[in-house]
């Protein structure tokens, strides 16, 4: 993927491969975002009902006069509207919010491991909305390959998707090689190693990494461009996240440029094996379920 290439899904959907991320962007925040990312070419926004911004996203999307059409809309159902009716009416809510009729790409947040019956029959509300053109294409996101080998068990529409955690420090190798060898493109989120929830000193910011530094100078970019790249070039879409309209713009500014193998292989080797976000398995309703608004 040298160029503005899309992703083609497993159902021959494109996707534009690099998107605009709003998780921590504050609604307030959200529009202005948005907007830079469209004018600064972005046609793919990655949004969440838990983010609570959809409505902002839809907004901004229809204020800028950019057709509908040609915007790639991405969304996630959240583990407290899991399970098969509950999840229905959560597209419901999304697409209200968002103010469209048609979804591009819906995905189920978390695996739900300590409930993955619910998680089973809200993957089976996505593939009712697919087969009813509610929705382009369907996906999960944070699911390991235990999760993904039950639910494959059980489905039947492969998901198009699973959004999980990449970046230099957590590259997540077997999971990316497993929906690889099934036809489930993975996209990258914190793609430049953006959120960290437990971060220590020890797996200190990518954006400082000096490998990264270093490759960077070499071809005049900087780091988050420098990952954004190797995401493209080893078959990732990615969805980095900023509120600075000189940050969208960069994290955009990444098809004119190719790092070498070498270079890819060097960033390859600075793989921590320590996840920046939480285990998928400690999200439960229990301790995460909190209600989604209605639209
Ligand atoms: P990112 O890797 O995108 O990093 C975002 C952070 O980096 C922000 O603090 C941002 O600050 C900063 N930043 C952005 N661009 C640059 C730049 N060019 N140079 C220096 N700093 C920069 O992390 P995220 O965790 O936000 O992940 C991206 C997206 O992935 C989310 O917004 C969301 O859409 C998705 N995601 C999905 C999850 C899931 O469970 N499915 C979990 C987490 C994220 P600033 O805004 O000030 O520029």
């Amino acid at each position: 993927m040298s160029t503005v290439t899309p992703v083609t899904l497993n159902n021959g959907v494109e996707m534009p491969a690099v998107g605009l991320g709003v998780y921590q962007t504050p609604p307030q925040e959200t529009s202005s975002a948005v907007a830079a990312a469209l004018s600064a070419g972005y046609r793919h926004i990655d949004t969440a009902a838990v983010y609570g911004n959809e409505r902002q996203v839809g907004e901004a999307v229809l204020k800028s006069g950019v057709d509908r059409a040609e915007v790639f809309l991405e969304t996630k159902i959240w583990i407290s509207d899991f399970g098969y009716d509950q999840t229905l009416h959560g597209f419901e809510k999304g697409a209200g919010k968002l103010g469209v009729d048609r979804i591009d790409l819906l995905l189920l947040h978390q695996p739900l491991p300590s409930d993955f019956d619910r998680t089973l029959e809200a993957y089976r509300a996505l593939e009712t909305l697919l087969a009813d053109g509610k929705v382009r294409a369907i996906g999960v996101s944070n699911f390991m390959v235990e999760h993904l080998t039950a639910l494959l068990e059980r489905a039947s529409v492969v998901p198009a998707v699973n959004q999980i955690e990449v970046h230099p420090y957590f590259a997540q190798r077997a999971v990316q090689e497993f929906g690889a060898e099934h036809g489930i493109h993975t996209q990258a989120w914190s793609p430049i190693g953006g959120i960290t929830f437990y971060r220590d000193s020890a797996h200190d910011s990518t954006l400082r990494d000096p490998v990264i530094g270093e490759i960077g100078q070499a071809h005049g970019r900087t780091p988050a461009q420098v990952m954004l790249r190797w995401h493209l070039q080893q078959g990732r879409s990615t969805i980095p996240k900023s509120t600075r309209p000189e940050r969208i713009a960069e994290n955009f500014d990444v098809f004119d440029f190719e790092l070498t193998d070498r270079q890819l292989a060097a960033i390859d080797g600075l793989d921590t094996d320590r996840r920046g976000g939480p285990e998928p398995g400690d999200i439960t309703l229990a301790n995460f379920g909190m209600p989604i608004p209605e639209a």
